[in-house]
């Protein structure tokens, strides 16, 4: 069965081409616009990995984390932080929190998968 990933982000851009590249990989995703559209998401989409914004509206990424990180639910999902570039202090913060991996915008398509099968196989 194909593994769920949950794209979180607030442009629609990245999205779509995140959602893209990952369903050509094979991979099942849903899409969310920010923190709080992910968090209804996840109560119907049992996410095996969720690839996180920081910036967004409403909910920011550092926030979403926090709540998923405390909720049993949801705390083991492996979660992965998409920062945009000089963002080293959104790094530490982001792995003190949680994420199990930070990548840099841009980023290729082909990080990203190889990144996504570093820690969902
Ligand atoms: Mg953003």
């Amino acid at each position: 069965m194909a593994k769920k990933i949950l794209v979180v982000d607030d442009s629609e851009v990245l999205r779509r081409i995140t959602t893209f590249n990952l369903k050509k990989a094979g991979y099942e995703v849903d899409e969310a616009v920010d923190g709080i559209d992910a968090l209804e998401k996840l109560k119907g989409f049992k996410a095996d990995l969720i690839l996180l914004d920081i910036m967004m509206p409403r909910m920011d990424g550092f926030t979403f984390l926090k709540n998923i990180k405390s909720d049993n639910e949801f705390s083991d999902i492996p979660v992965i932080v998409l920062t945009a570039k000089g963002g080293e202090n959104d790094e530490l913060k982001a792995k003190r929190l949680g994420a199990i991996k930070v990548i840099t915008k841009p980023f290729s398509p082909k990080q990203l998968i190889d990144f996504v099968k570093q820690v969902i196989s």
